[in-house]
């Protein structure tokens, strides 16, 4: 058996070391981009093992997998701030919101609202909640285009189950990453004229993070960098 302890700590070393070099390249501070690891598709003990070697921050992107693996990682001692990054349905957000600290892709304001009734009678702080942005207009990879960013982040903002956090977006797979990351950083300079205090972008993942950090990413997502390839559809 391999040891996934001294695997999994090798690629954290590594990606730590991209994401420290595109801090420093963009002139930013070494720390400035916080890593979030994608645990998707991998057992909780993964997330054991990298909460162990120092990650706080993991996502998830379907609820069905989520629940059960941070009820076990909860069993074996491990918490972290669990990341909810993926397209949700409005009937799921009860259970998101039971074990999730932030969800990443509120997209509309139904499931603004869903997410806030949720919040406000199962949590006493307020959930941390993400505009999910579609940096093209194309709703097949979720997120809000157009007027309805200002919409959703109007009715976080307005919530107080809810804290608005800032903004989150996935790079088109056929955009230029940097062109796509710059629209990002403008629509959170926007949202931060308005809501000072909503300065996360979640932008970058294994193959596109030091363009996000050149953008302005506080917030990094990584999964096959740090865990290992999937299955290409996930
Ligand atoms: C899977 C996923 C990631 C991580 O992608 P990698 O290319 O494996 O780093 C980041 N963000 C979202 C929304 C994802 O679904």
């Amino acid at each position: 058996m391999t040891d996934r302890r001294a695997e999994l700590s090798a690629a954290l070393q590594q990606v730590r070391g991209r994401i420290a070099r595109a801090c420093a390249a963009a002139g930013r501070p070494e720390d400035a981009a916080h890593l979030v690891a994608v645990t998707k598709t991998y057992p909780a003990s993964d997330v054991v093992l990298l909460a162990g070697l120092g990650v706080t921050d993991v996502g998830e992107n379907r609820d069905q997998e989520a629940a059960p693996k941070a009820a076990s990682a909860a069993a074996a001692g491990a918490t972290p701030r669990w990341h909810f990054i993926g397209q949700l349905q409005r009937n799921k957000a009860r259970s998101v919101v039971s074990y999730a600290d932030v969800v990443e892709s509120v997209d509309s304001v139904r499931l603004a609202l869903a997410l806030a009734r949720a919040a406000s009678s199962l949590r006493d702080d307020p959930l941390e909640a993400l505009v999910q942005v579609s940096i093209d207009g194309d709703p097949a990879r979720g997120g809000a285009a157009g007027d309805d960013i200002w919409r959703v982040s109007d009715s976080i903002a307005s919530s107080t189950s809810l804290r608005l956090g800032g903004v989150m977006a996935v790079a088109p797979t056929d955009w230029d990453p940097d062109r796509a990351f710059e629209q990002l950083k403008s629509i959170s300079d926007r949202l931060i004229a308005s809501h000072p205090d909503s300065k996360m972008i979640s932008a970058g993942m294994s193959g596109d993070l030091e363009a996000a950090i050149r953008h302005g990413a506080t917030h990094v997502r990584i999964g096959s960098s740090l865990l290992g390839m999937r299955n290409p559809l996930r």
